[in-house]
């Protein structure tokens, strides 16, 4: 082979190398772009969600059902002592609502008005602004906001219908559309939003996610829904939900890397 034969095959191996190695730096580029804008648009779902009722008086708007029936599972918000421990000897703090375990019958909540107008169980508050506050350090300074806490029967059922309808005009049959709608908006009453102790979070920039990630178990809170967990907890990724277990139990599945289910399940 001549000097310039095998120049010209060396000039082109190197053009190759450089050429894959471009190619494979564009697909990763475009695969993290997909991965932000499919997160992107996760949030943005979130924040077409109907807000909850709200009410500028506390607890008054919630106390009744739109036929003006009182709901029997909503108390005033009038402080009181909390129940620690229910009938069947489950801590409020841990209470299982997944796609399994239904909220109880006639569960009661006092709930207390969070500033943005959402709701939560009173006995979340103070824990939760406090987070909030602290959050502010992985939100370029600004408060995160809950853009959904607590929700009545009714307005998880509007949630999940509207989900079921989206599917259902994509020519999804109705049970079809209701196995796709299942997995992005709890079936009715398997809301752990409807226990008041769930708090789905907005924030200036994605990293608030990562801080809450590695910060929330210090006021009780866990990150519900990781990827990792879906088979166990039923529910796809949601890194905006975060679910109060209280101290102890949040810190023990933080440092075991645990979701509520296996924490029950180990802790019996
Ligand atoms: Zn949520």
């Amino acid at each position: 082979m001549s000097e310039k034969a095998m120049a010209r095959r060396r000039r082109y191996r190197q053009r190759h190398r450089r050429n894959t190695l471009a190619t494979w730096v564009a697909g990763a580029a475009c695969a993290a772009m997909l991965v932000f804008l499919a997160a992107m648009g996760c949030m943005d779902y979130v924040n077409k969600l109907p807000p909850p009722e709200s009410s500028t008086f506390p607890g008054l708007a919630l106390s009744e059902t739109k036929q003006g029936t009182p709901d029997p599972t909503i108390q005033d918000s009038q402080p009181q002592e909390p129940s620690t421990v229910y009938e069947d000897g489950t801590d409020w703090n841990l209470r299982l609502v997944n796609r399994w375990n239904p909220i109880p019958e006639g569960y009661n909540v006092s709930l207390k008005e969070l500033p943005g107008g959402e709701k939560v169980d009173e006995r979340i508050y103070g824990p939760l602004t406090e987070m909030l506050e602290a959050a502010r350090e992985g939100n370029w300074d600004e408060l995160p906001r809950v853009i959904s806490g607590y929700r009545t029967q009714e307005v998880q059922q509007e949630l999940y219908d509207a989900e079921v309808n989206k599917y259902k005009s994509r020519g999804y049959s109705e049970e079809e559309a209701k196995a796709e709608a299942g997995k992005w908006v709890a079936v009715p009453g398997t809301s752990e939003h409807q226990l008041g102790l769930a708090v789905d979070v907005e924030g200036a920039t994605y990293d608030v996610f990562i801080w809450l990630q590695e910060n929330s178990y210090k006021y009780g809170f866990i990150f519900r829904y990781p990827g990792d967990k879906t088979d166990t907890t039923g529910t796809v990724e949601e890194v905006w939900h975060y679910r109060y277990v209280g101290v102890e139990a949040a810190t023990e599945m933080y440092e075991q890397g645990l979701c509520l289910e296996e924490y029950l399940e180990k802790s019996g």
